[in-house]
């Protein structure tokens, strides 16, 4: 507003100095038409007044009579016909009129005015003409313009013997002049608009041009241009009146926050616009849910947060409720529909509370919406609190963790069925806190996985697990587990492939295991990679086989060399054991038949080992045969486990094996 009464008093400013300008213009070409019109006037007057003296002949016997002869009364008449002079007076030395060029005759003879003209008597005196130019355009017999010019008459001997007032028309002088000069008039004001107006309107121009960039990084700085809401920043500004030392308890407000669903897929399949257009319909379904003082904004990316004051806990899930099913309608683009939802985490906050906590609960909300399956809302609890801190805690060890510090490998044993004798180990990675407690992999990969440090973390996995397992007699292999990301980046085959070479470590010596995860959506490229490093020599095993889709069609495709059938088999055999016995069964048959070896896992106790005994499986894990172990104790468990395998052979008569360490 300050800024626009700047702007116009600046305007205002400028016509004024313009038109100031123009008027002084203006006055000043009057003056000086003026100042021509006299000097012309005082020239012509002394002409005419020569003239006058030199062909009247004897004017001093007329100033001294008053009365011309009648060949001056000729001339008199003929001399106002002459250089525009339209009328004369003639003045005598004392200033009274001797004679008036238009009246003479209407004057009784001899007789003559005896007023003395001041003007006259100054002129006669001083010798000086007196010129004054007369607007005649009101007065009856005179022109337009016309100048009265009192000249002093001196005889051939230069002596002065009156004075005459000559009366000139100088109507088309002025007008000539003026139209000579109208050029100059409407030039000047112009030349003054170029050289003062237009720069100064430029400047103008210019400011109101700043004056807009700045209300537009000033709504900028307010708002997210995309979609209309408030921005972060803004948002947090105004919403800080509802809390902490503005709060009052008595009055609760509620906060939503809210993130889209796996944007990144709308982006990807509709493009940026797509995601754009999304985006703007996710606010539009966000404020359309709002009562009247709620306050709607983006918070960045595809948050949105929502702050309600003065709402119940009810009227807060339900206001968050109808946001999920209004995103979910989807929206129409370029003739598609894009379907898309949200998750929102919801947190009703006592005004004397801090704004960040408040922000920090609901964003804490969310993510239990997300983890609890998306589409969904959660109000946050402060169990929630302690999660995430456990969270933070161990994205902290896994961060320095890349370099192999805090991380450590613990192997647990696969045992040959039939003999029950060692045959290699998985290796099963875990963490160390600072307190030395140890965290196992299904708290830290996921988060891993998600924080991008899988790949530098699985790198060290399988180089400790080569090189460890180097040691271990020649017949034992080593089981290493892979995320899916580790496939991402493709250079997997080649990465094994030099720490094989490194380590000299016999390809066949070494498992990969993966999951059906990893094979779902695949373009190819995991294909490729598995094949890659079967071609290698190294063994692949599907783990955890019965638990996810457990499709056949992965099992014909990618051909592995082993099945593990999940824990969950074995551990719910003791409940419903005709069935799963007849499951169990039937994968070892089909695992059997497409020429996979089949390891059964969560072999825990002798009933377990009862109920597997006639079954035809290749390979048991579970802690039956041992807990997963640090490298030494697996160093000791090995050493036993050959002496043991030996007493058993030379029991039996049979003649032991040289490779058995
Ligand atoms: P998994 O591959 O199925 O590993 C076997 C898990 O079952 C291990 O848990 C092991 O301690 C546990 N287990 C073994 N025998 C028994 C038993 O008789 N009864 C029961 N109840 N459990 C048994 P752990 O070590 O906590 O590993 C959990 C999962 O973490 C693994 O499941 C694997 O998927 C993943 N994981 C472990 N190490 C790595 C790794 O280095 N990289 C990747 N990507 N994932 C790993
Ligand atoms: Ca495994
Ligand atoms: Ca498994």
């Amino acid at each position: 507003m300050r800024i626009r009464k700047h702007s116009l008093f600046a305007f205002c400013v400028v016509i004024a100095v313009t038109v100031v300008l123009s008027l002084g213009v203006w006055v000043g070409l009057d003056r000086a038409v003026d100042r021509v019109t006299k000097n012309e006037a005082e020239s012509r007057a002394a002409h005419w007044t020569q003239y006058f003296y030199q062909n009247l002949g004897n004017l001093e016997g007329l100033i001294r009579s008053g009365k011309p002869t009648e060949t001056q009364a000729k001339l008199i008449d003929a001399a106002v016909q002459f250089g525009d002079v339209f009328r004369f007076k003639v003045f005598r030395p004392d200033g009274t009129v001797a004679l008036v060029s238009d009246e003479y005759r209407f004057i009784n003879e001899g007789h003559t005015l005896s007023e003395v003209n001041e003007k006259a008597l100054a002129v006669f005196q001083t010798g000086t003409s007196d010129i004054t130019t007369y607007d005649g355009r009101l007065k009856d017999n005179r022109p337009d313009t016309y100048v009265e010019a009192y000249v002093q008459i001196t005889d051939g001997a230069d002596q002065k013997i009156g004075v005459v007032e000559v009366y000139l028309d100088q109507t088309n002088m002025a007008a000539n002049l003026r139209s000579g000069f109208s050029w100059i008039a409407y030039a000047l004001p112009f030349l003054c608009a170029l050289i003062y107006l237009v720069p100064s309107l430029a400047f103008l121009k210019k400011g109101a041009i700043a004056n807009a960039e700045k209300a537009r990084a000033e709504r900028l700085s307010k708002y997210d241009v995309l979609t209309g809401l408030y921005n972060r920043r803004s948002f947090t500004l105004f919403v800080e009146k509802f809390f902490g030392g503005n709060g009052d308890d008595t009055k609760p407000v509620g906060m939503i926050f809210i993130d889209i669903d796996d944007f990144k897929q709308v982006n990807d399949s509709y493009g940026h616009e797509g995601g754009d257009a999304f985006l703007r319909a996710t606010a539009r379904a966000i404020e359309d849910q709002l009562p009247a003082d709620g306050i709607a904004s983006r918070f960045g990316g595809d948050e949105f947060v929502v702050c309600l004051p003065g709402v119940s806990k009810e009227q807060l899930n339900a206001i968050a409720e109808k946001i999920l099913a209004a995103v979910s309608n989807g929206i129409e683009y370029k003739g598609k529909t894009i379907v898309g939802h949200v998750s929102a985490g919801t947190h009703l906050a006592a005004g004397s509370q801090d704004i960040e906590d408040v922000l920090h609960a609901a964003d804490i909300a969310m993510y239990k919406a997300k983890e609890s399956g998306k589409n969904t809302v959660t109000s946050y609890t402060c169990d929630m609190e302690q999660e995430l801190k456990e969270r933070q805690r161990i994205e902290k060890l896994l961060r320095q963790a890349v370099d192999g510090t805090g991380l450590e490998l613990h192997y647990q044993p696969i045992n040959a069925s039939d003999s029950k004798a060692i045959l290699g180990f998985e290796a099963l990675l875990r963490l160390q806190s600072e307190d030395g407690t140890i965290i196992g992999p299904d708290q830290f990969i996921p988060l891993a996985e998600k924080l991008g440090l899988i790949k530098p973390i699985g790198n060290w996995v399988l180089e400790e697990a080569i090189s460890n397992a180097k040691s271990w007699p020649e017949h034992m292999f080593v089981s290493v587990n892979l995320s899916p990301v580790q496939f991402e980046p493709q250079d997997l085959p080649s990465m094994v492939a030099n720490l094989l070479e490194k380590y000299e470590f016999p390809a066949k010596r070494l498992e990969l295991e993966v999951t059906e995860s990893l094979l779902m959506g695949d373009d190819g490229s995991v294909h490729k990679q598995l094949e890659a490093l079967k071609e290698m020599g190294i063994s692949i095993a599907m783990d955890d086989f019965g638990t996810g889709y457990s499709s056949l069609s992965y099992l014909w495709k990618y051909k592995f060399d082993k099945l593990k059938i999940d824990r969950s088999f074995v551990l719910g055999y003791e409940n419903d054991s005709e069935t799963l016995k007849k499951i169990i069964e039937t994968i070892v048959v089909l695992g059997h038949g497409i020429g996979m070896e089949v390891t059964a896992e969560g072999v825990e106790n002798d009933t377990h080992i009862d109920a597997l005994a006639h079954m035809d499986f290749d390979q048991l894990q579970g802690f039956y045969f041992g807990q997963p172990m640090d490298a030494n104790e697996a160093a000791r468990v090995i050493s036993a486990d050959t002496l043991n395998t030996i007493q058993r052979q030379i029991a039996a008569g049979i003649e032991p094996e040289q490779n058995v360490a």
